[in-house]
């Protein structure tokens, strides 16, 4: 898929722009497009081939005249030209979180840094602390963010994985010769960010199946090609092996390299204790197969229930599975709706009837309008007057909907000492609040623990949004004591959120934590676009690996039981 080509020259030429100290809106609309397009689900050439560019949220005339040029000719002329006028070891120090373009001019005017290897070392070497308006707290923050940088680079987030993944399973089937696709590895049980991609695929011509896999046209370097593998690197830099099974092994094929590799070796001992085998082709007793072409009849004869792939990690859920204990794993048809997304009120793209239409077609029963308040500045956050006008605009827009209600709501600033950004007069006339950081990340545990847990306590809010601030791939949580926030969570009857999009916050394993606690979630998607409300799916498959059901969930309720 295109998709992420093109994203990535939309991102690089916003970092220039920003670089050479071009106005805001230029190079937010290129940094935004990217977004856009690796959120996207759909393959942008379709799009093109349709002439439906201009119809993708956040594409104008001009950036759709770039992305046409990029699929005819592979390549982008502004690009180009910016590139030539700039060293990419420069570009790449962008991606360090913390270091904005003043900051990069700043260290390569004074000290020649002009990659990320030489202001590791500056910073080791305690050069940076020196610099006027740095100090030795500034040098430590830039090199855990190099050491961060240094953990993500090589992986892919769930998000666009996924989507790669599915285009690239798409692609396989349009093969005559396949009769079965999948992808299995961390990707297929959910994880947030993945290594490769690894996809299994059955039929009657293996060679000829190993030979449409390398004809992909994004495929940049073939790493290995047998019989039975293939391996190869993607014009995007991700891994993507191939294995071609028969088809009588394809179940235990996609069980054994779903894994993890944990849960393989607990269900392995159980075969073991049962007098059987299990491995990729199959289970066996003797050398006689008894299992091997679905994984459902490999759990049958291992005597277990199906165990869906996001469990899939050692975590106790084959003990579980003996036990009858597995949780009931709350499903994307269980949502009736979103509780926290943005329009063009803030800083989403679409109007809020385009939200709620783009809503009703996804089958939901509701949606709450939660866009940004005052302080949140850079996002356009409503001011008192603003916000007073959207909740009218919403009880108009209630009175011609039908079947469908508009919550009317906000996503609320915790302040630095825990208090919100509405004064309670607003947040009375509001029937939902989700209150969320925005800013001052590096309190220490304590103090951030205590400002979630004021907010919390405000008689006001329903839910704690992105409640560690993590956004995977590219920011670390911030420290903070999870447990003490989900019990004054449970206490206060306010819910955690999980976050769906690229945050994917709550974790797995913080929602794991939280549940212990008796906390509630929603699991939201934070749209700022009606694309985006279809990213639901990543957080109900983080919550299922928090192990939650559905009775957890309050946007699997109705619209009543939230009234
Ligand atoms: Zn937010
Ligand atoms: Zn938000």
């Amino acid at each position: 898929m295109e998709n992420q080509r093109v994203a990535q020259i939309f991102q690089e030429i916003g970092d220039i722009l920003e670089l050479k100290g071009e106005n805001r809106f230029r190079y937010l609309s290129y940094h935004r497009a990217a977004q856009t397009l690796l959120n996207l689900s759909k393959d942008i050439r379709k799009i093109y081939d349709n002439g439906e560019l201009e119809g993708i949220p956040g594409i104008g005339k001009a950036l759709a005249e770039k992305i046409a040029e990029i699929l005819n000719t592979g390549k982008c002329g502004t690009h180009e030209r910016l590139l030539a006028e700039f060293d990419k070891g420069l570009l790449e120090l962008l991606t360090i979180r913390g270091l904005g373009p003043k900051k990069i001019k700043k260290f390569y005017d004074e000290l020649g840094i002009d990659n990320i290897g030489k202001l590791k070392t500056a910073a080791e070497k305690g050069v940076l602390a020196d610099l006027e308006r740095m100090g030795e707290k500034s040098q430590a923050d830039i090199l855990k963010a190099i050491q961060e940088h240094e953990k993500h680079v090589a992986r892919s987030h769930l998000i666009t994985a996924t989507f790669l993944a599915e285009f690239l399973i798409g692609y396989m089937k349009d093969c005559s010769k396949v009769s079965r696709a999948e992808y299995a590895g961390s990707l297929r049980r959910g994880r947030e960010t993945v290594g490769d991609i690894d996809i299994l695929a059955t039929g009657k011509d293996h060679n000829q199946i190993i030979r449409h896999f390398l004809a992909h046209q994004d495929v940049s370097l073939v790493l290995a090609q047998g019989e039975t593998k293939a391996s190869v690197i993607l014009e995007g830099g991700v891994q993507v092996d191939l294995r071609v099974v028969d088809e009588k092994s394809f179940g235990a094929a996609l069980y054994y390299f779903t894994g993890s590799k944990n849960h393989n070796i607990a269900t392995r001992k159980l075969a073991i204790k049962k007098g059987l085998k299990i491995n990729e082709y199959g289970v066996f007793k003797g050398e006689k197969s008894i299992a091997g072409k679905t994984e459902k009849e490999i759990f049958k004869v291992l005597g277990l229930p199906y165990i869906i792939p996001e469990l899939r990690e050692d975590q106790g859920e084959v003990q579980a599975g003996f036990d009858g204990k597995l949780p009931k794993s709350v499903e994307l048809a269980d949502i009736r709706g979103d509780l926290h997304l943005h329009t063009n009120w803030s800083d989403g793209r679409n109007t809020l009837e385009e939200m709620v239409a783009a809503a009703q077609k996804l089958g939901y029963e509701y949606l709450c309008v939660s866009d940004h308040s005052t302080s949140a500045r850079i996002a356009n956050g409503l001011d008192l007057g603003r916000i007073k006008d959207q909740i009218k605009q919403v009880e108009a827009l209630n009175k011609r909907l039908r079947g469908f209600k508009v919550f009317k709501g906000a996503e609320v600033d915790i302040l630095t000492d825990g208090s919100l950004d509405f004064p309670d007069e607003i947040l009375a006339q509001l029937d939902w609040i989700t209150a969320s950081v925005h800013s001052k990340f590096t309190l220490s545990s304590a103090e951030q623990t205590a400002r979630l847990i004021k907010a919390i306590s405000n008689p006001y809010v329903h839910v704690l949004g992105h409640p560690t601030g993590q956004i995977v791939n590219r920011r670390e949580p911030y420290e903070l004591d999870i447990a003490a926030v989900a019990r004054a969570a449970a206490k206060n009857n306010v819910a955690l959120e999980i976050n769906s999009n690229m945050r994917l916050d709550l974790s797995a394993t913080n929602i794991r934590i939280a549940k212990e606690h008796g906390v509630k979630f929603v699991i939201n998607t934070d749209a700022h676009s009606i694309d985006q409300l279809g990213l639901m799916r990543f957080g109900v498959t983080t919550a299922r690996r928090g192990w939650l059901e559905k009775g957890d969930v309050l946007n699997t309720l109705p619209i009543e039981a939230l009234d």
